[in-house]
């Protein structure tokens, strides 16, 4: 299959086949709310043979030398390079997006003990095969995610995108079948139905999940049927600090981006904002004067991406409104507009600590204001949470800086700014943000068992390895 691409056609890719399943449905262009290209709804069949298809592939795919298969993947990258400006209009059109970093991953196996008896050797095999799936915000990246970790360690993957974006990782399928061997990499796209159909699949080793906390949970209950391994990237609810010794209006300004980028749907976006009491107003000044600026559709301000997300940003507002909080950006109203699912951003002054703007992730562009007095309340308040995903520390004095991020409950925190991943630090999360994490060498281990190795010296075998029993010799629990 090395044919040109279409990107006005979609397909379901199973052992490098583009499969039409006879059903289909559109998204929705959220800049527009117009209907996008026909795309394929995969049946419980098609799970069954994408499942069966990685599994026979897992057999070679995964004795490959990880230089070859690193080989097949960096061929992969400039295959998503060459399409590059068709796939960024993809996800403009789907939702609307940047792309990501390479990297370079395996995971050698770790001599533990070397003495002149014995070597102990920890291995780690690829787990088999890996459902990959994705939730509607960053499509492309969140599928990168999935399949660059599975096929470096070994494993072979049946990624599903959100139904609300599929179209980005279905090409990446059609460009993954023409470089990796058949049945490596399927992608499938469908309804509500298919999720479950992939949890609850015994051939299915391994289930790499990011979106809600709700449907994590769902995911790990499924996946509990046949102890799939499971990697959870679920919501949070991250804080900013800022302390009165940093530069207040480069605060407002790094704190105004961390909180609106994308419209707040971002998972690691500040959904939360604690200001020292002392430069409070000041920074006050500076925020709202930058926030007044953003308008709904323009920059980094897009559209919400689905209806229901929509309602949901819009009940948040509502709630604020109804119970009367300071808003000092925006009103608090949204009005629906023709087209797509636009709100205006706001800013409230100071809620109640247990208010739905401070406790829930809204995902939409809105943030709460606090203020603190102690570096102890700071930290307790922010830890008070049941999620833990990340947090940000803007602070100068880099003790009291050190001292902030270890205090976290959370499981990334960037210190004064530069809020995005990086390809060699684990993504990880406390609480119900998640289990297990991706990125860096520690993120591959969990696509892979581990297998500990005790290999006994010849030499010294039969004197330290065994003991006599009735002239024979049997193992002896070191
Ligand atoms: P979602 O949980 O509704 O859907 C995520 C994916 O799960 C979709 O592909 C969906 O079709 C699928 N799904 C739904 N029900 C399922 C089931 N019963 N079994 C298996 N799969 C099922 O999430 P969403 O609304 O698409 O995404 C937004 C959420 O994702 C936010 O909470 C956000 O914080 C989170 N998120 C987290 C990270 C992270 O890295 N921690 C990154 C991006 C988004």
């Amino acid at each position: 299959m090395a044919d040109a691409l279409s990107f006005e056609k979609f397909y379901n890719i199973i052992n490098n086949e583009k499969i039409d399943t006879g059903a289909s449905y559109h998204g929705i262009n959220p800049f527009t709310g117009e209907a996008l290209w026909e795309t394929p709804v995969a049946t419980e069949k098609d799970v069954n043979s994408a499942v069966l298809a990685a599994h026979k592939a897992f057999k070679t795919w995964s004795l490959m030398p990880w230089e070859e298969r690193s080989k097949l993947l960096k061929k992969f990258a400039d295959g998503l390079e060459k399409y590059k400006d068709e796939i960024s209009d993809l996800l403009g059109k789907e939702s609307g997006k940047t792309f990501p970093n390479e990297a370079q991953w395996s995971v050698p196996e770790k001599v533990l003990k070397e003495t002149a008896d014995v070597r102990i050797v920890t291995q780690y095999p690829p787990v088999g095969v890996v459902a990959g799936i994705t939730p509607w915000n960053y499509p492309f990246q969140l599928a990168i995610l999935k399949i660059a970790p599975s096929l470096m360690t070994g494993c072979t993957i049946v990624l599903k995108p959100s139904p609300l974006t599929p179209y980005s990782a279905l090409k990446i399928g059609e460009i993954a079948a023409q470089i990796f061997p058949p049945g490596v990499v399927q992608v499938l796209g469908g309804d509500d139905k298919l999720g479950p159909w992939i949890t609850k699949h015994p051939g299915i080793a391994k289930v790499s999940f990011t979106g809600s906390i709700a449907t994590g949970k769902m995911v790990m209950a499924a996946a509990a049927h046949s102890l799939k391994r499971v990697n959870l990237e679920l919501g949070g609810n991250d804080a900013a600090i800022i302390t009165e010794d940093f530069d207040i209006p480069k605060a407002a300004q790094l704190a105004s981006i961390a909180a609106f980028l994308h419209s707040g749907q971002v998972c690691m976006g500040t959904k939360r904002i604690y200001v020292h009491e002392s430069v409070h107003d000041e920074f006050m000044k500076h925020f709202i004067l930058i926030v007044k600026n953003f308008k709904a559709g323009e920059g980094f301000i897009s559209p919400i991406q689905n209806k229901m997300q929509y309602e949901k940003v819009k009940s948040i507002y509502q709630d604020c409104q109804k119970l009367g909080y300071d808003f000092v950006v925006g009103s608090g109203k949204i009005e629906d507009r023709a087209g797509g699912y636009y709100v205006e951003p706001a800013v409230i002054l100071n809620p109640p600590e247990d208010s739905r703007i401070v406790q829930e992730e809204p995902f939409g562009p809105i943030v709460p204001v606090l203020t603190f007095g102690s570096d102890e309340e700071v930290i307790s308040r922010v830890n008070d949470s049941a999620v833990g995903l990340g947090a940000t520390v803007y602070c100068r004095d880099e003790r009291r800086a050190w001292q902030l991020a270890g205090s976290l409950d959370t499981g990334s925190v960037w210190v004064n700014g530069g809020l995005k991943m990086d390809p060699v630090a684990l993504f990880g999360a406390h609480k119900q943000s998640g289990i297990g994490g991706e990125l860096g060498p520690l993120g591959l281990t969990y696509y892979t068992n581990t297998r500990t190795v005790t290999y006994w010296k010849e030499s010294v075998k039969d004197e330290t390895n065994g003991v006599k029993q009735n002239g024979e010799t049997v193992a002896l629990f070191a």
